[in-house]
């Protein structure tokens, strides 16, 4: 099962799956960027950091699963990543709207989340309060938000990250509640279905 984790930059997205991954045991998908590092970010861990000619040569290539230009940086998923780590487990992606869609489009039973933040001056806020991104970064990461919060009806789950510990708690519920969709649950109900073929009691 393939999820991803959507919406404007600063609503708690990289927390939540931070804080749901181990409980729910997820993989994390480790996303190309040409984005600076931060000063607390790890090449490999966070980001595979790479130059403007890797990340179009990889495009050319088409390794991307989806990628996409967000605030003015160039980011994406590759296919290897997605392939290599959701062998054995369920996978859990961090992009942004535009990348969701293409993921929408592409990975037939995709689960599709999108956090909402809880009032836009909380949003600056915590964009403020992070202490990583430059004040030109913030404004065009609050204008951009504008127009990816009304894209918030296109995805399968909203939740709302108001109070931290109640939006752990509803993405923890609505990762469980997909996990018992009948695609998800095909594999472990062929025992089942097989014990009631004909010819056996
Ligand atoms: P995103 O990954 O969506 O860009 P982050 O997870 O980096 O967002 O969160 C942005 C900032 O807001 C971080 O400093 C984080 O610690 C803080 N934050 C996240 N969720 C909450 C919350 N519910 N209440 C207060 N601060 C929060
Ligand atoms: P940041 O620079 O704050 O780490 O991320 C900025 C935005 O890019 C966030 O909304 C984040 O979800 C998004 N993002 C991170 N990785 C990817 C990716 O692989 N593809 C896409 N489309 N967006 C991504």
């Amino acid at each position: 099962m393939l999820f991803v984790i959507t919406g404007p930059s600063g609503s708690g997205k990289s927390t939540l799956i931070k804080k749901v991954r181990r409980a729910l045991e997820l993989e994390f998908s480790v996303s190309h960027t040409t984005r600076a590092r931060r000063p607390s970010e790890k090449d490999g861990v966070d980001y595979h950091f790479v130059t403007e000619r890797v990340f179009e040569r990889m495009v050319r290539e088409k390794r991307f699963l989806e990628h996409a230009r967000v605030h003015g940086h160039l980011y994406g998923t590759s296919r290897a990543e997605v392939e290599t780590k959701s062998r054995h487990r369920d996978i859990v992606l961090d992009i942004d709207v535009q990348g969701a869609r293409q993921v929408r489009a592409r990975v037939a039973g995709a689960a599709l989340i999108f956090i909402m933040p809880p009032v836009a001056s909380e949003l600056r806020r915590r964009l403020v309060s992070r202490g990583e991104d430059s004040r030109e970064a913030i404004a065009r990461r609050l204008r951009n938000a504008r127009a990816e919060i009304r894209a918030y009806a296109e995805f399968d789950y909203v939740v709302v990250n108001d109070d931290l510990a109640r939006a752990v708690a509803d993405l923890k519920t609505v990762i469980r509640a997909v996990r018992h969709r009948p695609d998800a649950m095909a594999a472990s109900l062929t025992p089942i279905l097989r014990s009631f073929a004909k010819g056996r009691p």
